[in-house]
C-alpha cells in the first residue's frame, strides 16, 4: 500500500495506514464500501452487516485503535467525527426521532476492528441497557 504519510492536501490521511487494517484499506479505496459522506478528514459509510435501519461507520482517515487513542491524541478531530456523525443523522432523516452513537471501545465492549469508528444507528426504537 502506498505510503500517504506527510501529504498534505485536502481529502488525504496524514498519518500513514497500518497494513491489515481493513478500515485504513476502505480509506485508501483498496476495500469497497457504500459511502454516504466524507469529509476533509473523516469518511463515513454503510455497516456490512446493519443492526438497525441506518447504520453508518463515521471514522477517521488517520489511524487511530480505538476512541482512548484519537481523544488523547486528536481532540479536535474526535470533534470532527461526532460532527459528522451528527450530520449522517440528519442526512438519514433521523434528526426528529433521534439516534444513537457507538464506540464500541476495547474487546470487552465488542469492538472488533481497531481503526476507531463511531456507529450511527437508528430507523426503529433503541433498547437500553445495550447488550
Ligand atoms: P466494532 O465491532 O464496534 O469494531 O464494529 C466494526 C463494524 O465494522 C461491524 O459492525 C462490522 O459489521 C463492520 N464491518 C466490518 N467489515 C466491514 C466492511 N468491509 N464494510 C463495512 N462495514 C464493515
Ligand atoms: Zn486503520
Amino acid at each position: 500500500m502506498k505510503a500517504i504519510c506527510g501529504e498534505s492536501s485536502p481529502g488525504q490521511a496524514t498519518i500513514a495506514p497500518v497494513a491489515d487494517c481493513l478500515f485504513c484499506k476502505i480509506v485508501a479505496g483498496d476495500i469497497p464500501a457504500e459511502r454516504v459522506a466524507e469529509s476533509d478528514t473523516t469518511i463515513a459509510f454503510r455497516d456490512i452487516n446493519p443492526q438497525a435501519p441506518t447504520h453508518v461507520l463515521v471514522i477517521p482517515k488517520d489511524h487511530h485503535p480505538d476512541l482512548a487513542a484519537l481523544a488523547s491524541s486528536d481532540a479536535g478531530l474526535l470533534a470532527e467525527v461526532a460532527l459528522q456523525a451528527h450530520r449522517v443523522a440528519q442526512a438519514e432523516g433521523l434528526g426528529d426521532g433521534g439516534y444513537r452513537v457507538v464506540f464500541n471501545t476495547g474487546p470487552e465492549a465488542g469492538q472488533t476492528v481497531f481503526h476507531v469508528h463511531a456507529h450511527v444507528l437508528g430507523g426503529r426504537r433503541m433498547a437500553w441497557p445495550p447488550g
